[in-house]
This record gives C-alpha cells, sequence and structure tokens, in this order.
C-alpha cells in the first residue's frame, strides 16, 4: 500500500523543507514536489512537522526490580512511547550472573515478542566478565544484533560491576565492535552514606538524594571516561544529570576519547526540591542518579546545545506510587528507583528545547532520533527521512497547547511525573514502517506488531568520521 505525505514541512537533523514524502512497502521511495502518487493514501501534514520516528535509547519495562517490577510492560510501554512520537526503543536486558546471556536474552524476547507495537532492540547488561561471558559475546553481536553491553557502577550488590569488569568490557567490546553504557555513579560510597543516612534515622525520600551527591556521578564519569581512553574504548554514559559529569565527558572528548552522554527530560525540567514534597510525594521523583539543584538544568540544555552532550533518553522506568513507590514509606532505600516518562520525551524537548530557543529544530531531530540511530547501529535505516529510510514518521503538531497528566496520558501507572506541566506540541499520527501506529490521536496499532531490530557493529555503517567527537 502506498502512502504520501504532503503539504507538511519535513525536519532531519540536517534540514527543514517543504516536501512530499512517497511511501512504499514501508520504505520511503522518493522525497521531492509534485510526486506521481497515484493510488497512493493521502496524508495531509498541512500545519505539521514532519520529522523522523523518536528513538528511546533507554528503556526499562517489564524489569524486575526492588522487590517488584516496572508497571509499564512491551505493551502499555510502547503504546504510551507510540503516541509521544517514539517509533524504537532500544531496552535493557538485564542478566544474572552465572547464567548463560543467551537465557537472559531469550526472556527479552519473551517479554517482547507478542507486545511491542513498535520496533525495539536490546542492550546487553554485563555484570561479571568470565571464560563464559567471552565465549558467548561474539554470538550476542552476529547473531542476536545486541551490539550495546550495559555497565553498572552503581547499585553495590545488586547490579554493580568493579572496575575491572567495567574495564574489561571496554577492551571487549573494542574488539568486538560494541558501545559501552554506563550507569555512572559511585556504588561504593553511595552504600555508605545511605547507611549512615538510615542509622541516624533519615529515611525520608530526600534522603535518595542527599546520599548520592553530583560529586559522585561526576567522579564516576570521569573514571569510566579515563578507562575508555586507556583502552581505545567507545562509552555512552547514561541519564547524565548534573554539571559534575558534563564536565567530565567535556573533557574526555576534549582528549578526543569516545565518548558520548545522554540526558533525561526529567533532568532538564525537575530538580531536587521535588524529593521534598509532602505526603511522601517525594517518592514519585526519586531517580538515580537522583534529581539536581535547578542551576544545573541551564548546563544540561548548554550542553545539548553545544554537542557536549548528544542524546536524550527516558530512562522509562515507572512504578505506581500506591502499591510500590510506598514500598519505601519507612525507608527510601526501599522506595523503587524509575519513573513514567516514556510518553512525552520528544514533546517536552519540543516545548522547552525548540519552543524556548535553547536548541533548534534539527538538534531536535538529531537529539531523540537521528544520533541514537548512528550512535547504535540503527542509521540510515531508522532516524532518518531519506530514500531507503524505513518509514517511521512523526506528523507532529507544533502550535497545540496541552497540559501533561496522568489522567490523559497512556501509560500504566497512577501518576505522571510532569502532572499539570504546560507543553506546546503533540504529535498527531504516528507510521511505523509506513503503518500508521497513531492515527489522528488514536491507537490503531497491533500488540506484537513491532519488529525486533539487529544492529550494526558500532560505526560499521557510518562513514569513517562520523561519530569520532572533535578533539579541541
Ligand atoms: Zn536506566
Amino acid at each position: 500500500m502506498k502512502k504520501i505525505i504532503k503539504n507538511g514541512t519535513i525536519v532531519t537533523a540536517a534540514d527543514t523543507f517543504q516536501g512530499e514524502i512517497l511511501i512504499e512497502d514501508g520504505v520511503i521511495t522518493q522525497i521531492g514536489a509534485n510526486l506521481n502518487a497515484a493510488g497512493a493514501e493521502v496524508i495531509d501534514a498541512k500545519g505539521c512537522l514532519v520529522f523522523p520516528g523518536g528513538i528511546d535509547p533507554h528503556t526499562h519495562l517489564d524489569m524486575p526490580f526492588g522487590g517488584t517490577v516496572t508497571k509499564d510492560d512491551f505493551e502499555s510501554g510502547t503504546i504510551a512511547a507510540a503516541f509521544g512520537g517514539t517509533t524504537t526503543i532500544i531496552d535493557f536486558c538485564l542478566t544474572n550472573m552465572g547464567e548463560p546471556l543467551k537465557k537472559a536474552i531469550q526472556t527479552w524476547h519473551e517479554k517482547s515478542r507478542e507486545k511491542a507495537v513498535i520496533d525495539y532492540g536490546f542492550h546487553l547488561m554485563i555484570s561479571e566478565i568470565n571464560d563464559e561471558v567471552l565465549n558467548e559475546l561474539p554470538h550476542v553481536i552476529d547473531r542476536e544484533g545486541i551490539t550495546s553491553f550495559k555497565v553498572f557502577m552503581a547499585y553495590k550488590n545488586v547490579f554493580q560491576a568493579d572496575d575491572e569488569t567495567l574495564f574489561r568490557t571496554l577492551v571487549t567490546a573494542k574488539d568486538l565492535g560494541a558501545l559501552v553504557m554506563v550507569h555512572a555513579e559511585n556504588g561504593d560510597v553511595i552504600d555508605y552514606l545511605t547507611k549512615k543516612a538510615l542509622a541516624k534515622g533519615n529515611t525520608a525520600p530526600i534522603y535518595h538524594a542527599l546520599t548520592r551527591p553530583p560529586e559522585l556521578e561526576g567522579e564516576a564519569t570521569g573514571r569510566a571516561a579515563k578507562f575508555t581512553g586507556l583502552a581505545g574504548s567507545q562509552l555512552y554514559v547514561v541519564h547524565v544529570s548534573c554539571a559534575e559529569a558534563v564536565k567530565q565527558i567535556a573533557e574526555a572528548r576534549s582528549k578526543g576519547f569516545d565518548v558520548w552522554g545522554e540526558t533525561c527530560p526529567q533532568y532538564l525540567v525537575l530538580d531536587q526540591s521535588y524529593l521534598e514534597k509532602p505526603n511522601f510525594e517525594g517518592a514519585k521523583y526519586v531517580w538515580s542518579p537522583p534529581l539536581r539543584e535547578k542551576w544545573n538544568q541551564d548546563v544540561l540544555w548548554n550542553a545539548l546545545k553545544s554537542g557536549q552532550l548528544q542524546t536524550l533518553g527516558s530512562d522509562q522506568c515507572s512504578f505506581d506510587f500506591n502499591g510500590q513507590k510506598d514500598l519505601g514509606r519507612e525507608d527510601f532505600t526501599k522506595i523503587p528507583n524509575g519513573g513514567p516518562i516514556i510518553e512525552d520525551r520528544l514533546s517536552i524537548l519540543f516545548s522547552e528545547g525548540v519552543k524556548k530557543g535553547r536548541i533548534s529544530l534539527n538538534q531536535f531531530v538529531d537529539i531523540t532520533s537521528t544520533r541514537i540511530a548512528k550512535l547504535f547501529g540503527l542509521f540510515p535505516k531508522k532516524g532518518s527521512i531519506a530514500v531507503g529510510a524505513d518509514a517511521d514518521i512523526v506528523i507532529f503538531d507544533p502550535s497545540v497547547e496541552r497540559v501533561i497528566s496522568a489522567e490523559t496520558h497512556h501509560m500504566a501507572v497512577d501518576y505522571n511525573a510532569f502532572e499539570g506541566m504546560e507543553i506546546t506540541g503533540e504529535p498527531v499520527s504516528v507510521l511505523v514502517r509506513g503503518e500508521y501506529v497513531v492515527r489522528d490521536k488514536q491507537f490503531v496499532g497491533k500488540p506484537g506488531s513491532g519488529q525486533y531490530l539487529k544492529r550494526a557493529k558500532y560505526n560499521s555503517n557510518l562513514p569513517e568520521s562520523e561519530n569520532k567527537p572533535l578533539s579541541i
């Protein structure tokens, strides 16, 4: 079935122009003016922006954590993502020490296969490096197309890997062509500060932030970046929240190290004071790293603008306030970490970033889609409006004003972290491989229609210079 998108303003990471897009068999086959589209269904995008579907590089759907499981699974999570203009996610596949990686990956396929309504891939968590793991990793890359590995420097005695594991993962990733992702906080010191706070009877949500100070994120980021330089490898720092971490990434890049940084909407618009909301409501804002003092927001925006940070992930990791977050009512360490963000990642960046003049429209596309596709081996099939690319397309009304609320969102959780926030801009229709998933703000997709994406090795499908940071 042919479709043609007419009358819209096409936006890519590089250009903004008026044009038509012809879609055949799920792929963009022509871009131009007055295209011959006999027999094609016409999609009128008058007054709208037309840009590549968002790629969320950081989601945790149907994930066990802290004695419970995230509320959104691959069905509700990807439906909410689609409403927000995201057409691809890359979710974190957790592994268990001593268990074959194959088994963990199988579990994640089972969670997602019949549920996802948009396309998806997996990152693989690395908690140990031993002969078994080293033997399996080439198959993980070649057979599964999983070309990014996640290492946690925090969550002591749960997910945390030691420095040797991180360093060996970097060396191995370099050899195999994978990108190493790191949760950069110093878990050992956090563990000590946490115990000390609890011993003093400091159990409220705000102590979650106070026991994870920004210095410990900066320290871990700098350590991981230095290891990367030493190993000649490549690193992607997830959920950068503060000035200390931005500084370390900028410094590493200035030395020519292949280091990248992601931030998330919550760090751009919310701050540490939210953890002090009364009646335990602060628990809704417990993320790791924690929300920071407000002045950090300007640093993060400037870093996106200047390219010191390159991507926006959601770190979607949702738990109900009633029944899940309240596991920590008497002890902040028992509050499940994370929040529901998958839905409004693009809209928040558009409204707060583009509309307020902090970033350009083309940067917006790069930050939410194109750069992510390039870093994670999905480009040029994903992340682009170009002939030959998958027709993953968002038709976005840049002028509609609305208020974010749990009353109207599509995530399965009982609250929204951005409740009451007034924003401008909303996806009207969203196509995945040329098929509507959202049409005129109505869900028309089908669980199980999302395809698993085998991703290319790091930088293997890009020109030599494309993904290298500049030496300043
Ligand atoms: Zn995460």
